[in-house]
């Protein structure tokens, strides 16, 4: 499928690589890039090249908003059955709650086994201001826009979701007198693909940029002391996306989970260095569409759901920190308490924004639910760049996962898309 145009010129070998091919390169030249800055004492060096990335993640953040609308939109004016976008709901519901209940819990055993707190002594501590979540049937109602335009301005994504489904149910009920509306949407979501391919052929910069701010601004005697925790976070993080989301893909999906891991590279990077899953959601759903075959109408729909009230990345990290404060304070947990963690922690993980570190300020939460103190958020502060990468991108990738399953069993899965081998490249600006 889509040969790639051979582009010619100086910077034809690098312009000639696949998106993914770039990003990774990226990846690995800021590693190398900022741990040079790091040795000998340039920090501030890769404070400076941390600008390119904070211009990158502004691009695709500038797309959230109209994407997620106009693409909504156009989703449920594609479906005629109105029941199938309720049983698609259902259905990633379902499995966001499942898998992230599994998350924590795969943290609660890494944290057992690590013991990331041991022979860090932290005597007792004094109490902390803990964050409160709002009463559940609050955020149900706020799901609720007063004003969609405040909604989009706001970038709620919950309330633009509700929103973007009335509004292309009506499309539907009217009928051939929306017609002009409907059009309309459709040429406006060609152009805002166009709009978020043209930011996407950045991440490559993007991604450097940030990763050599990272390595740059973070040395060794920050994160050794630490070291357990990281390890137990990358650890669980991996066995997660490759035993749950593969095992998912390949024996309910019936499809090559290989295919599926190349196939979101591209968004699991880009969520590694911006650290925010719903930033990363443009990338996500050109992956999932371009790369893996999913259909308009389910993507458009699972993906801002997930990026928003899915986060299993989020919830095993809130697991291994707790069992890392409690340890740090020789405090012991019961079973009552593990599993006061695996159900404040499945909120939590729901109430979290998809944004950079939202998850530390929700760990006060799950901590005070098991009388933890929250000086540990503290500690945990000083690392939590760090752990946030590993999680949020597993958080895109249970994303992903679950639209290309939901898709599948949906019969709105191109398969031939799927097995073929990566599509995503840089675009050609030219005028069509
Ligand atoms: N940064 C994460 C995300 O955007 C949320 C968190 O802090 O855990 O998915």
């Amino acid at each position: 499928m889509a040969s790639a145009q051979q582009k010619s010129g100086f910077l034809a070998p690098w312009r000639n690589l696949l998106l993914w091919q770039q990003i990774v390169i990226a990846l690995v030249l800021g590693v190398i890039t900022g741990a040079i800055l790091n040795v000998t004492g340039n920090e501030s060096a890769a404070v400076s090249i941390k600008y390119i990335g904070t211009i990158f993640l502004s691009l695709i953040k500038m797309l959230i908003v109209p994407l997620i609308f106009v693409s909504l939109v156009c989703g449920m004016t594609s479906v005629s059955d109105m029941a199938r976008m309720g049983r698609i709901g259902f259905k990633a519901v379902l499995f966001y709650l499942g898998t992230t209940a599994f998350a924590i819990t795969i943290g609660l055993i890494l944290g057992t086994l690590f013991q990331p707190g041991a022979g860090i002594d932290l005597g007792t501590a004094s109490a902390m201001e803990a964050k409160s979540a709002p009463p559940f049937i609050q955020q149900l109602i706020a799901i609720v826009p007063k004003n969609p335009i405040a909604a989009a301005a706001d970038g709620n994504v919950l309330q633009i979701i509700f929103f973007a489904i009335m509004f292309g149910l009506s499309i539907n009920l009217v009928g051939d007198a929306a017609k002009p509306v409907r059009d309309f949407f459709e040429s406006l979501n060609s152009v805002i693909l166009k709009l978020t391919e043209i930011v996407i052929s950045f991440a490559p910069y993007g991604v450097f940029a940030l990763m050599a701010w990272v390595a740059g601004t973070y040395g060794l005697d920050l994160l050794l002391p630490l070291g357990t925790i990281i390890v137990a976070l990358y650890l669980g993080c991996i066995l997660h996306a490759i035993f749950v989301y593969g095992t998912l893909v390949s024996v309910v999906g019936r499809l090559n989970p290989v295919r599926f891991f190349q196939g979101i590279i591209e968004p699991q990077i880009v969520a590694f260095t911006s650290t925010s899953s719903s930033g990363t959601l443009p990338v996500t759903m050109t992956a999932v569409q371009k790369n893996l075959g999913v259909n308009r109408s389910v993507a458009s729909f699972t993906l801002p759901l997930g990026a928003t009230i899915n986060m299993d990345g989020t919830a095993m990290y809130q697991g291994v920190a707790a069992l890392f404060v409690a340890q740090a304070f020789g405090v012991d947990l019961g079973v009552s308490e593990y599993i006061t963690i695996i159900l404040t922690a499945t909120l939590a993980s729901i109430g979290t924004a998809g944004v950079p570190g939202a998850g530390l300020v929700m760990l006060s939460l799950v901590l005070t639910s098991v009388g933890l103190p929250l000086e540990g958020v503290a500690i945990i502060a000083g690392i939590d760049r760090i752990l946030d990468m590993a999680r949020t991108s597993l958080n895109v990738t249970g994303d992903a996962a679950c639209t290309v399953l939901i898709a599948k069993s949906e019969d709105q899965l191109d398969l031939e898309a799927y097995n073929t081998p990566h599509v995503l490249e840089t675009p050609e600006i030219t005028r069509a």
